[in-house]
């Protein structure tokens, strides 16, 4: 199973900027990266738009993921409009992107905290029209808000992002959770009795 991850702008294009300067940009890379690592922990074959600072036009982001021949595309950004805006939406044009779009919506929503703004169509995103695969856009959180700004300068709040996508788009795939790891067996004592100076074995299991 193959992945496109999108993290949205970059390099010239910095996306929307929060009050204090942080950009759109280094936030969804960040946040893309995250779950990249948490998809290929699940078995899926992952691969990102782009991986560093850079410029990417729109057609050539739909192109990396069509000629790879993706069979999902997932594109990260954040919102903005104004200091008091709040909120979590996942924008979607197929209904099979909204599908894939309604766990990862609601695994975020459940995970942050934050508004639920719910699944929007849109047949107007570059993204999601120019991509052959099932694609949604994920708008993880208003940039423009002092708070979230703040929330989404730490590892952490990005980090809480991705796993609540990884775990929305694991629940999509039916992919089955990690089988917890066995403990490690406790090996046998054995020593002399005191007593009698038999050797005994014990076994704790
Ligand atoms: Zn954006």
């Amino acid at each position: 199973m193959k992945i496109a991850i999108d993290p949205g702008h970059g390099g010239k294009d910095t996306g929307a900027l929060g009050p204090t300067g942080l950009t759109e940009a280094s936030v969804a890379l960040a946040i893309s990266q995250y779950l990249a690592d948490k998809l290929v922990a699940l078995g899926l074959i992952v691969r990102l738009t782009r991986d560093s600072d850079v410029f990417i036009e729109l057609g050539a982001r739909c192109g990396i993921a069509n000629i790879w021949a993706a069979d999902y595309f997932v594109s990260v950004h954040l919102n903005c409009d104004g200091s008091t805006a709040t909120g979590i939406e996942t924008l979607y044009k197929t209904d099979k992107g909204k599908a894939l779009a309604t766990p990862i919506q609601r695994e975020m929503v459940e995970a942050t905290g934050d508004q639920n703004r719910g699944l929007k169509y849109r047949n107007d995103l570059y993204v999601l029209n120019g991509t052959n695969m099932p694609a949604c856009l994920a708008e993880t959180g208003f940039i423009s808000n002092p708070d979230f700004e703040a929330k989404f300068r730490t590892d952490d709040y990005r980090k809480l992002l991705a796993s609540a996508m990884a775990t929305g788009i694991a629940q999509y795939l039916d992919l089955a959770p990690a089988p917890p790891v066995p403990p490690e067996p406790v090996p046998p004592i054995s020593f002399n009795c005191p007593k009698c100076g038999r050797k005994t074995t014990i076994s704790i299991s």
